[in-house]
């Protein structure tokens, strides 16, 4: 191995939860990876140490200023014993991207999948084997340098914690449900020449009015509209959105207000595969509208790692509800979860070179 992280182990490891009542994101294992930048020696001194807080001064400046970024992927455990990441090197690109847009550090990839590597083979026993659950991975960094005045830090942290998760959508299986999602047409996510193509913070704290307002209207997620006209169709709360419409299936493209998923990747690569009609092209919300008041809107589904898909059998715009086909899980999203899912789980054979062995 190329770099050499120390690893000081826990004296006090905690009880694993009962994977049949497992959550999203709400328990932590015994260990975490932490590593520092500062500019004369750059990122050293990985290290694994016994999960805990931080000590931060008060005047760090990501807790003024919010000069962050965090990634999210999962490792899963095969049926013979292996452990598996998904596509770890698209989260290392994901995260340049972002630290270029956030005035943040660059990192090379291979440290960041290497550091995600030697946390998740210490705790390896916490990856729960039970269908529909996985090991969540959160690496992030921030700027904990103390000052208070805006401009890019001297010295950061990266961090990568983990949680054993379970269905990120309540479901009485383990399998799919569909949501239903609230059209938002005030408040907005991201803008032109903003921050909406880049994992921060600062994107879901700003988002979560919205996601409020949803809930009140008894919607689980938030369809958010273009900043400009209030038209066009970007993302699904914080996954990337896909509709069907008389067989095209449609994505709006990366054009920098849109995060680009993996997930959302991963799937136009296996709908091209399966030589269906996919488009990533701009998609107005009247009509997605019309489509379904004329039946011809066949599926909505939303991609991302937490859920990996979910659909949406139902969307509400004003005071209007429109059911999706049957308002359950459409045929296409339940395809591209059980062949995702599968190769994840390296039950269905990975020729998309997609998963690397711990
Ligand atoms: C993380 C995220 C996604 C999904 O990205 P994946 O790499 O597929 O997990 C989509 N939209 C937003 C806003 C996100 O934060």
């Amino acid at each position: 191995m190329k770099y050499n992280f120390t690893i000081q182990r826990t004296t006090a490891p905690k009880q694993k939860p009962n994977p049949d009542t497992l959550r999203f994101g709400k328990q932590f294992t015994d260990h975490m990876f932490m590593m520092d930048w500062s500019t004369e020696k750059g990122w050293h001194d990985g290290r694994i140490i016994p999960y805990g807080p931080i000590a931060l001064d008060p005047a760090a400046s990501v807790l003024h200023y919010s000069q962050q970024m965090f990634e999210g992927l999962k490792a899963y455990k095969t049926e013979d014993g292996r452990i598996l990441l998904f596509r770890p090197d698209m989260n290392a690109k994901r995260t340049n991207s972002t630290n270029e847009r956030m005035c943040i550090p660059q990192m090379p990839e291979d440290l960041f999948v290497e550091a995600v590597k030697a946390v998740v083979d210490v705790d390896r026993d916490w990856i729960p084997e039970k269908f529909g659950t996985s090991l969540y991975i959160r690496p992030f960094i921030f700027a904990d340098e103390a000052f208070l005045g805006v401009h890019a830090a001297h010295h950061y942290k990266f961090c990568i914690i983990l949680s054993p998760v379970g269905p990120y959508y309540e479901s009485s299986d383990g399998g799919l449900t569909a949501n239903s999602i609230f059209v938002e047409q005030h408040y907005v996510r991201a803008v032109p020449g903003g921050t909406g193509f880049a994992k921060v913070g600062g994107n879901y704290a700003g988002s979560l009015k919205a996601q409020e307002k949803a809930a009140e209207k008894g919607c689980e997620q938030v369809l958010w509209l273009d900043s400009i006209e209030h038209d066009y169709v970007e993302e699904i709360g914080t996954s990337n959105a896909f509709f069907v419409i008389d067989g095209e299936i449609i994505t709006a493209p990366l054009a920098g207000t849109i995060l680009p998923g993996i997930t959302r990747n991963s799937v136009l690569a296996l709908l091209r595969k399966w030589g269906m009609n996919v488009s990533e092209r701009r998609l107005k919300i009247s009509d997605v509208l019309k489509a379904g008041e004329e039946g011809r809107l066949q599926e909505v589904f939303a991609t991302g790692t937490a859920a990996v898909i979910s659909p949406v059998g139902r969307l509400v715009f004003e005071d209007k509800s429109f059911t999706i086909g049957n308002g359950g899980v459409g045929e296409l999203a339940n395809k591209l979860y059980s062949t995702l899912y599968g190769i994840q789980t390296g039950k269905v054979e990975d020729d998309m070179g997609w998963t690397v062995s711990l």
